[in-house]
């Protein structure tokens, strides 16, 4: 394994991003001199921007917009990366080519097991159907008869991902069906810059368990009144955070400091 001298997350824009301060908690553990910092690239460079940094020792992660340029732009990728369509982790390996994994899908994966121990035979409403959508679609696939009701914005958007995971996916036109799941994610990026809602509140009924995937500093107000309601409800925190560790597995081959990873943001 070739070890990374730099690390950098690639997006645009990026300021907002807790990346370096977890990423860096987990370099500072492991006793690891590296920095990670964040990157706004300008997407008319950023193929070019990967390749310069891939070919001078560096590793990192992507995201909005260029998770599916990352995926067409590595030499190789994982099944999971495949399935998704989508790269969120990129690395240069000892054959000398650049790889990429989708580390989102362990990271929803890993959320929702702190919640529900063994997810089995649930209805999944899923709110979205862009690349973070897809990632969740590739954690429910693996889970024992589940099955996902999928709405979203531009309904031909949430045909065309269910038409890729048929067997675990069917877009809704009415937003009651993932309202009354048995687990409800919001996938959107509603929420991110402000404090509008990905769903009427007063339709998620008492007993379902909600995922925001979006985080802000004092949760997303999604999260906020769903809990005052007395509905179990997370916000994308704890997936952000297990990404990154599962990122930090595949750059390093040593097991990520969770616990100062958490500190960083906590
Ligand atoms: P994306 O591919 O750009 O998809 C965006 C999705 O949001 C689409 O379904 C889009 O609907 C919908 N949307 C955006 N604005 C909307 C609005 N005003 N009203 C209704 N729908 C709207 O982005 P993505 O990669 O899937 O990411 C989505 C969110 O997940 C982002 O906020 C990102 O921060 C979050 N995320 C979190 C983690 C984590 O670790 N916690 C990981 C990955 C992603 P249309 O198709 O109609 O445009």
């Amino acid at each position: 394994m070739r070890v990374p001298e730099r690390l950098l997350l690639l997006g645009h824009p990026v300021s907002h991003s807790l990346s370096p301060r977890i990423q860096n908690a987990a370099l500072d553990a492991a006793q690891i001199a590296a920095r990670y910092e964040a990157l706004d690239v300008d997407p008319a460079s950023f193929e070019e921007t990967l390749r310069t940094l891939s070919d001078g020792r560096a590793a990192g992660n992507v995201t909005v917009p260029f998770k599916e340029r990352a995926f067409a732009a590595c030499k190789v990728v994982t099944p999971l990366a495949r399935r998704v369509g989508a790269v969120n982790t990129w690395w240069v390996a000892d054959d000398g080519l650049l790889h990429g994994d989708n580390t989102d899908v362990g990271g929803f994966d890993w959320m929702v097991r702190r919640e529900i121990a063994e997810p089995r035979a649930l209805s999944i409403g899923l709110i979205g159907a862009g690349g973070a959508a897809a990632a969740v679609l590739a954690a429910i696939e693996r889970w024992p008869n589940c099955l996902a009701h999928v709405w979203n914005r531009t309904p031909e958007r949430a045909r065309s991902l269910c038409e890729r995971f048929g067997s675990v996916a069917h877009p809704v036109d009415d937003i009651g069906v993932v309202a009354g799941a048995d687990v409800v994610v919001n996938a959107t990026s509603i929420g991110l810059k402000d404090d509008s809602l990905p769903i009427d509140l007063a339709l998620i009924r008492r007993e379902s368990v909600v995922f925001d995937l979006v985080y802000r500093p004092g949760e997303t107000r999604f999260v906020r009144e769903l809990r005052q309601r007395g509905v179990r409800a997370t916000d994308g925190l704890p997936m952000l955070v297990e990404q990154a560790a599962l990122a930090f597995e595949k750059w390093f081959g040593i097991t990520a400091d969770r616990a100062a990873m958490w500190s960083a943001v906590a």
